[in-house]
């Protein structure tokens, strides 16, 4: 007669909260942030902190944009939700420019954020194939330490041992590659030439596992998470030749590297000539104010397999992807960036104050120093001869001793057991030159410290 009884008490169902969102658990001090505004923001004890790496990347334009609240409000007071099977004005409007800013003609699909933009794509993969005469082609390559999300399919492709392991087996068909990671290469060579290795050995998978099998390969264009890795632009051109080649669809996710953190629209721009199948975005999409994920596809690939009349169309249905309110703030996100020219902004700024930090190469615990726009890694080593990564308390100490100065930083978490050792700068796109000086002054003094 066992029967389960689930305790749904206030204070179990707390207490299970504040075990699971340990963000949130005062008892192991950590910081609750209350306001905010610009780069900065406030704690419960009134400490004011400059967010060094933008919520999680997603705070382009950073705290407190009253234009943003504005356009959330008038939209919600508008048209709060939308009829059944309806499209809306914002998100068709949002669909056309997303077209615009990629400079062709894509389909996009909205979704609620960066992991669900991914398997939306993993989805349009397998029906693409699936309706053009190619069912066979369903496996997804991706990198080690790429990141994509959360949800099983995302994580399957997230190749970032801590994060997936324990929640192995993942998704079938999900296979990983080396990065283009020339510090550690295993290629050998110098930069570029270890790159293109790289890229030859997503053509040696594709070859092995019979390209009939594979239907698309993802890649962040700069990864992110996992440490900051920035291949030689030619490094993504010969991956989309091998995708064509081979008929395999390339996703470009461009979650935390799209609207102007690398210094362009979106990262993949930095290759010329670059145009991938599908696009990925969420985070500055809509700069973290509300949520919002988007899966753009090329209208060419979408128009293939979708027959007027029949009830063959992607779908992808969830109750608040593509919210009125969350396309009308991407709308005015996108406006801004715009106005405020933020990528040249972020071209400018990156490379005159950003660009300060390269002198800690000369420190004996920094490795490499990697950066593109307002996306910034420190590679830490015990010494540069060895390569040995620094331990994940000198790395705690660094990130602590900046949290102590008000400065938050990241450093890529749970990526590779024992390579947990890049720090991450990524401030909003609007920070004030004081905002960045701070940042350099304060990193550089906490690593010159060690
Ligand atoms: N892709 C990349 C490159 C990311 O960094 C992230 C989030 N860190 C995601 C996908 C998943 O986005 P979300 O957290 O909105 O699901």
């Amino acid at each position: 007669e066992a029967q389960v009884k689930m305790d749904y008490s206030v204070e179990k169902t707390s207490s299970r909260l504040w075990n699971a969102m340990h963000r949130y658990n005062k008892d192991a001090e950590q910081t609750v942030a209350v306001s905010g505004e610009g780069s900065w923001f406030t704690d419960d004890n009134g400490m004011k902190y400059l967010d060094g790496v933008s919520g999680l990347w997603c705070l382009n334009l950073g705290y407190g944009r009253q234009e943003i609240v504005n356009a959330a409000a008038e939209q919600m007071k508008k048209l709060s939700y939308f009829p059944l099977t309806m499209n809306h004005q914002p998100a068709v409007e949002l669909a056309g420019k997303i077209s615009e800013l990629l400079g062709e003609k894509y389909q996009t699909f909205f979704s609620n954020s960066g992991s669900e933009a991914n398997e939306a794509a993993f989805k349009i993969v397998r029906q693409y194939h699936n309706q053009t005469g190619n069912p066979g082609k369903y496996k997804i390559i991706s990198r080690y330490r790429g990141y994509h999300g959360t949800t099983l399919g995302a994580l399957s492709a997230t190749a970032q041992a801590n994060r997936r392991v324990k929640y192995d087996p993942p998704v079938p068909g999900f296979l990983h590659v080396y990065p283009p990671y020339s510090y550690r290469s295993i290629f050998g060579g110098g930069a570029e030439e270890s790159d293109l290795k790289a890229a030859q050995m997503l053509e040696e998978m594709i070859n092995w596992e019979g390209e009939e099998t594979v239907g698309a390969f993802i890649m962040e264009p700069f990864i992110s998470g996992g440490g900051v890795i920035i291949p030689s632009t030619k490094y993504i051109q010969r991956v989309e030749d091998i995708c064509k080649k081979h008929n395999v669809l390339l996703i470009m996710d461009e979650v935390v590297s799209g609207y102007g953190r690398t210094g362009k629209m979106f990262g993949f721009m930095h290759a010329e000539g670059v145009q991938p199948d599908i696009v990925t975005m969420a985070k500055g999409l809509t700069s973290g104010y509300l949520p919002l994920g988007a899966t753009a596809v090329k209208s060419e690939i979408y128009d293939a397999f979708k027959e007027e009349g029949k009830n063959n169309h992607f779908r992808h249905v969830s109750t608040y992807g593509g919210h009125p309110a969350s396309c009308a703030v991407a709308l005015k996100n996108i406006e801004i960036i715009e106005r405020e020219k933020i990528v040249e902004r972020v071209n400018d700024l990156g490379e005159k104050k950003l660009g300060k930090l390269d002198q800690l190469i000369e420190h004996e615990n920094v490795g490499e120093v990697r950066r593109i726009g307002f996306l910034l890694g420190l590679e830490m080593v015990t010494d540069k001869a060895s390569k040995v990564p620094l331990d994940e308390l000198k790395m705690a100490e660094i990130v602590g001793k900046c949290k102590q100065e008000g400065l938050i930083i990241g450093k890529n978490g749970d990526t590779v057991p024992g390579q947990n050792n890049v720090i991450i700068v990524a401030p909003p796109l609007t920070s004030t030159e004081d905002d960045l000086d701070f940042i350099v002054e304060t990193v550089s003094a906490v690593i010159r410290s060690l």
